[in-house]
């Protein structure tokens, strides 16, 4: 068992890519996908205070996840170098024909437990819950994700990390969370440009929206989430292995390459202001890019 050790603050570095448009502003990345080889930054910031308030009566974790999850892959590694039984429930059954991320997990002596999507629809119902507790006695249920609102605080510090005065911050937006504790974190005169990476257009806005009790300085483009979760145009993954080939760091077309590619074509229609200081945040995660049997 190797003990957890996250590279913290992520590195923040100059952007300067050869895109139409890019002269006209100043870029940075926050890399968030350099906190650890394996567990996917964006995650480990929603998990840190969760973990670090354990209470000891918790023998075992649970959550829930698609078989190519990051999020269940970060809180398989922590729950195996902590010692901790975790049991993952997987939408389908990937029986026999595990993923790369789902083999990591039964690596790292994690419990699948594989459920049809009627069963998974169940995740956030009370009395599913309750079966769940009485099923895995004294167990901790993190919910899909890892959104928990304790990870608004894991997620805001970012913020607190970045010392150089920034106008705009983008990020992806799938369940939230993420947006909403950048938001948590921003001065007033700071704004976050969420990149929605599934098609939700009002949806992804309430789910920010229910993290925070009053408006704040945020907008969600739903532009770019090129056909919806997950789905990868020809596009895209050109966009992407460019990209991977010419750049100092690598996107995957989930979650990063959707942002990267968003703000292509928004520093190409000059969407910023002339000066505007950018920071992208890359949230890591690479799962979605891993070639089977990788
Ligand atoms: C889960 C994830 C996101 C989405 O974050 P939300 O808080 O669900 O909006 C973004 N990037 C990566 C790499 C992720 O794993």
């Amino acid at each position: 068992m190797s003990a957890f050790q996250p590279q913290l603050p992520s590195p923040l570095i100059p952007f300067t890519p050869p895109w139409e448009g890019a002269s006209n502003v100043t870029m940075m990345v926050k890399r968030d996908d350099a906190i650890h080889p394996v567990v996917s930054g964006n995650k480990w910031r929603k998990l840190k205070y969760t973990i670090a308030n354990l209470p000891p009566t918790v023998e075992s974790i649970v959550s829930f996840g698609g078989g190519f999850s990051n999020h269940l892959h970060a809180l398989g590694f922590v729950c195996h170098t902590l010692g901790l039984p975790f049991h993952a429930i997987v939408r389908g059954n990937y029986e026999g024909n595990e993923s790369p991320m789902l083999n990591d997990l039964l690596h790292w002596h994690a419990n699948l437990h594989y459920v049809n999507k009627d069963t998974y629809q169940k995740r956030h119902e009370k009395r599913y819950l309750a079966q769940l507790n009485a099923q895995f006695p004294n167990c901790l249920i993190v919910p899909e994700g890892g959104s928990q609102s304790d990870a608004l605080f894991g997620l805001s510090e970012l913020i607190d990390e970045i010392d150089h005065p920034f106008d705009t911050i983008i990020a992806p937006v799938a369940s939230g969370a993420t947006l909403a504790g950048i938001v948590k974190g921003l001065a007033p005169t700071q704004h976050a440009l969420g990149i929605g990476v599934l098609k939700g257009e009002g949806y992804l806005e309430s789910l920010v929206s229910q993290f925070l009790d009053h408006e704040m300085n945020w907008r969600i483009t739903h532009d770019f989430h090129c056909g919806g979760y997950a789905k990868q145009p020809q596009y895209l993954k050109t966009f992407c292995a460019q990209f991977n080939t010419s750049m100092p760091f690598a996107i995957e077309p989930v979650y990063s390459g959707k942002v990267f590619y968003a703000l292509q074509q928004l520093l190409r229609e000059g969407a910023f202001r002339k000066g505007e200081r950018i920071v992208i945040l890359h949230t890591g995660g690479l799962q979605g890019a891993r070639p089977k049997g990788n």
